[in-house]
Parts: structure tokens; sequence; C-alpha cells
């Protein structure tokens, strides 16, 4: 089995260089492991963790609430 290759959120290079990368959140999978999401370094002050992983969860709640 060979490792998921990182990609870098912003601008989709592989990266090849941890020690140029940092690891911005885990993404859940449609099937269970899911992955890790890095950037460059240098791009992190474009990331908005909070938000992006917030939305799908947003969406399942109100799916939640439209059943009871
Ligand atoms: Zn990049």
């Amino acid at each position: 089995m060979t490792a998921t290759p990182r990609v870098c959120r912003f601008c989709n290079d592989p990266i090849t260089d941890l020690e140029g990368a940092v690891f911005l959140w885990h993404e859940p999978g449609l099937n269970g492991s899911g992955w890790d999401v890095y950037a460059h370094t240098a791009r992190t002050h474009q990331a908005k963790p909070p938000l992006v992983p917030l939305l799908p969860l947003a969406r399942i709640r109100a799916r939640e609430a439209d059943q009871q």
C-alpha cells in the first residue's frame, strides 16, 4: 500500500519536502479513512481552517434536524 501523495491545498503542487509544508487539518473521506490536508508553509496565511471543515458538518446537522 502506497502512501497518499501530499498535495498543497492552494497550488495543487505535490509536496515532496515536509520541511516546507504544514499540516492544516484532516478531512474525513467518503470511504472512511479520509486524508490529511497540507499546504506549503509560504501559503498558510491563506488558510482558513475553521470555515472549510464546518460546512459539511452544518449540512449533516441540517439533514438530521429535518428527520426529527
Ligand atoms: Zn503550494
